[in-house]
């Protein structure tokens, strides 16, 4: 749960990677960090917490050169501390380098203790730094030929943007499990995870970067090569689901129309009497107004956000969890006195949101809460680069849906179903999607990580 950001050949490189991480800020609110190129020199700024109080003028103002590559961050591999903020940025014999990563490397920790035992000392925990020694050790020519070298040694989802002196190289999974995506601003050449970083820049989206696909921009211009073989796709249908921006175009699709179209088929497999549809907010929103079009019933507002808390799970401490969906979200009690109400979220990981959330709308006076919910139950763990609890923890892993209902004390409860899911992501069956989290189909070996 990351996002990248690249941009080569652009006066303002450093403040429009600000701008490129900010839009990103809902792929990870740990840390932020920012390095740039003058075409000798690298420099960086990383910092915990949020883009905006991570920057400062003077501190972009000081980060000079054309090129610049950026990352927000959120743990799924390393605690949440500075030294594993990115880009991560050392000297070697081949010159500066700094990395960003998007994703997570299955084999890391196996990896990591082999480089080790050969004497490679590690400054970070996060599993990015395997490939930087792997790019140290590589006698190939350049650079590419050290990170094609490097990529070949390891397994696992990359969305990956590395920056040296003189170039800005970007990297993409064979299986194509994080997104990538490539644009233009006049002459710059632009690299973000998501789209909705082009749109605040007013960069053109030219295309996504393929799976398998590397990037070479340098003062040539930009090359494009396929070095790691073709493998079947496994976009992550869980940035679908939920963890894009809507407004984002991922993996070819619009993700607000996809979530909509969610909710349509959600509203046809489980339909309820009701009153009215509301969404847990904001990530219910556009599954909600799908459910509701479909349903013929009225959507309308039953839960407040407060803008001024991150999302409850991207905390990484329990205790901030269970006290942050207070915090987060509102009922509206006009919306829901003796109301029979349908509230659509789009997954239920634990349970606990749900559960403070039906007792919030029956507390705010609802008469009945059915809980509808855009994807399939989560009962594997992500090992690409999700954030989500051991499979002990993953409340559908261990009950059924009418446990999970009592749980929740909801009225009701319906997901969707898997085939559902794929068929509103425009891929009945699934066969160019990762649905693990759904289905225990994980797409690579999975090493101890
Ligand atoms: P829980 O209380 O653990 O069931 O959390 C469910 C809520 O967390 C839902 O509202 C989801 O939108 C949200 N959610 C699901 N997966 C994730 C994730 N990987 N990171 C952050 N939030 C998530």
């Amino acid at each position: 749960m990351c996002g990248v950001f690249g941009i080569f050949g652009h006066e303002e490189a450093s403040n429009l990677a600000y701008l490129g991480l900010h839009a990103q800020q809902h792929r990870g609110q740990e840390s932020g960090g920012i390095v740039t190129s003058d075409g000798h020199t690298l420099r960086s700024h990383r910092g915990m917490g949020l883009v905006a109080d991570v920057f400062t003028e003077p501190v972009i103002e000081s980060l000079t050169g054309s090129m610049a590559i950026g990352h927000v961050r959120y743990s799924t591999a390393g605690a949440s501390h500075l030294k594993n903020a990115q880009p991560l940025q050392v000297s070697f014999a081949g010159g500066q380098l700094a990395v960003a990563h998007n994703g997570n490397f299955v084999d890391a920790l196996t990896t990591r203790r082999s480089l080790e035992s050969e004497g490679a000392i590690f400054q970070s925990d996060s599993d990015t730094e395997n490939i930087i020694h792997f790019i140290a050790r590589s006698k190939g020519p350049t650079l590419e030929a050290r990170v094609i070298e490097a990529l070949g040694k390891t397994s696992g989802a990359y969305s990956l943007l590395f920056l040296s002196d003189r170039q800005l190289i970007a990297a993409r999974d064979p299986i194509g499990f994080r997104p990538l995506v490539l644009g233009r601003l006049k002459n710059a050449y632009v690299l973000a995870s998501e789209t909705t970083a082009l749109d605040l820049i007013e960069a053109e989206y030219l295309r996504e970067v393929e799976p398998g696909e590397l990037l070479v921009i340098d003062e040539n211009g930009l090359r494009s090569s396929f070095p790691f073989g073709k493998k079947p796709k496994g976009r992550c249908i869980f940035e679908l689901v939920y963890f894009a921006r809507p407004d984002s175009t991922v993996f070819g699709e619009s993700v607000f129309q996809v979530r909509k179209k969610l909710g349509r088929q959600l509203a046809i497999e489980q339909p309820v009497e009701a009153d009215v549809v509301i969404a847990v907010p904001d990530s219910g929103v556009a599954a909600a107004i799908g459910f509701a079009e479909q349903a013929k019933l009225p959507y309308d507002v039953g839960l407040i956000r407060s803008h001024y808390v991150g999302r409850t799970f991207i905390e990484p401490q329990q205790s901030i969890r269970h006290f942050g969906v207070k915090l987060k979200l509102a009922p509206v009690r006009s919306t829901l006195e003796g109301k029979r109400v349908v509230a659509v979220d789009d997954s239920i990981v634990r349970g606990t949101t749900s559960r403070k959330i039906v007792k919030m709308l029956k507390d705010a006076g609802a008469r009945e809460v059915h809980l509808r919910i855009s994807s399939p139950p989560t009962t594997w763990p992500c090992y690409y680069g999700i954030d989500t609890p051991s499979r002990k923890e993953l409340i559908a892993a261990s009950h059924t849906i009418d446990e999970i209902a009592r749980y929740v004390t909801a009225d009701s409860l319906g997901y969707l179903s898997e085939r559902g899911l794929t068929t509103a992501a425009a891929d009945p069956g699934g066969a160019s999607f990762c649905t693990a989290c759904f289905s225990g189909k994980y797409l690579t070996p999975l090493a101890e990580s």
